[in-house]
């Protein structure tokens, strides 16, 4: 039976999604539910997965339930399942949820984010998959000599530095296309990543890309490793990790015709077009937004931003539940990101607020690390206080 409540469908339960459903879920009237629809059984707390793919031992620690997401004495819930199309009030399930794949809404919150290739992303959407898969790029890294990092950006850098503290008799080497190690932020960054591969000793090789040979590298190792301007490495390699690339999560909206000339997305990078409210930018759609990775905010893709832009979110399907106009405007602040360079060493580093007359960027370093990345406080956020080791199992 259809319910009498009216939904508000977020689609896609990570930092961001996750972030908007709950803040939504403490503030709509009880005429309103959420619906967070996720295809993962467990959210996947992915910062840590290129630390978990080296260092054994915390890799259950990553995937969280999601059971203790919306209090449970609440009609809002969590749907395991994937969004296959978008129309205009309703959604298309690659599954039935109370006896239908389609789930009327009134409004839509699109936070689809970037698939990642694996180790940064998993294949799977259940936990025992995942952590196995963990496991075995752990003994795969465990049995290598010689490993090749293909791409400078957060993923291969933190693998690198974790590498080779965890490993340091193993020669790891790190190729980038650009001249600079994460070139979105101010150059001091590259600066201080380099000054740290001199002390580990990782090979940086910079100006070509890693070709990957149709049928993957051979399993017969060491093996050669070819650039894309033609030459070949000095050296030979066991093993190959590819930390490259995002590509935005928008099949869903295939089917979702849209009334603009330039269409719902970006025709230079492909993520939604929005307005500074977070809507779609096409007029037709005023009760569709995105957030986070998906939205095309031109600012870096970050978790952080994502949780304010959820705010803004929410304060515009409130306005228009309350028959206002949605009227706050995401905020612009300068990138920064809190990266680990090694077990304990990490830093926090962000671009100088021009619009504020700062030059320098902000860096804290510290020697704080853990082991398992202070995963604890992710159950917390999740509603999953850890009170036993245990409980990461679960
Ligand atoms: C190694 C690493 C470290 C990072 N560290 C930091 C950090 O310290 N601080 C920080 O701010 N940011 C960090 N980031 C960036 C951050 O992870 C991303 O900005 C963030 O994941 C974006 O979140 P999101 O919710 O927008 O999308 P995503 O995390 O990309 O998630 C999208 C979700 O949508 C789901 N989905 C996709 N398609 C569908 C569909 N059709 N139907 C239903 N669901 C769907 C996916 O399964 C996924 O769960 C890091 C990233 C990496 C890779």
């Amino acid at each position: 039976m259809a319910s009498a409540l009216k939904n508000i469908i977020v689609v896609g339960g990570s930092y961001v999604g996750k972030s908007t459903a709950q803040e939504l879920a403490k503030v709509v009237p009880n005429t309103h539910r959420v619906l967070l629809i996720e295809p993962h059984s467990h959210f996947h707390h992915l910062f840590a997965f290129p630390r978990f793919a080296i260092l054994p031992g915390h890799e259950h620690k990553a995937f969280i339930p999601y059971t203790h997401l919306f209090n449970t004495a609440t009609n809002h819930s969590v749907i395991q399942a994937r969004v296959l199309s978008v129309q205009p009030n309703y959604v298309n399930i690659d599954r039935d949820w109370q006896g239908s794949p389609k789930i009327p809404f009134e409004y839509l919150v699109v936070a689809t984010g970037t698939r990642l290739s694996e180790p940064a992303g998993m294949k799977d959407n259940d936990k025992i998959s995942s952590v196995a898969y963990l496991q075995k790029h752990q003994a795969d890294i465990k049995n290598s000599k010689s490993i090749l990092i293909a791409g400078g950006g957060a993923v291969g850098v933190q693998m690198a530095t974790d590498l080779k503290e965890l490993y340091p008799e193993k020669e790891i080497t790190v190729v980038q296309s650009r001249p600079k190690l994460m070139p979105q932020y101010h150059v001091g960054l590259h600066e201080l990543i380099m000054k740290r591969f001199d002390e580990l000793g990782i090979k940086f090789v910079t100006g070509s890309r890693v070709k990957v040979p149709q049928s993957g590298f051979p399993s017969t190792t060491p093996f050669e490793v070819q650039l894309t301007d033609g030459t070949t490495l000095p050296s030979k390699y066991d093993f190959v990790i590819l930390a490259t690339g995002q590509t935005p999560n928008t099949d869903l909206l295939s089917d979702l015709p849209s009334s603009s000339p330039e269409g719902l997305l970006s025709q230079s990078n492909g993520f939604i077009r929005i307005r500074p409210t977070m809507q779609f930018a096409d007029e037709k759609y005023p009760h569709l937004y995105a957030v986070g990775d998906i939205a095309d905010t031109g600012l870096r893709k970050a978790a952080r931003p994502g949780a304010t832009q959820a705010a803004t979110v929410v304060k515009n399907i409130m306005a228009m539940i309350e028959g206002k106009k949605p009227v706050e405007e995401y905020p612009r602040s300068p990138a920064g990101i809190h990266l680990t360079l090694g077990l304990k060493y990490n830093v926090v580093f962000r671009n100088p607020d021009e619009a504020a007359g700062q030059t320098e960027p902000t860096v804290i370093k510290r020697d704080d690390g853990q082991a398992d990345m202070g995963v604890e406080g992710w159950w917390e956020r999740l509603g999953v206080p850890v009170t036993e080791r245990q409980q990461y199992h679960l």
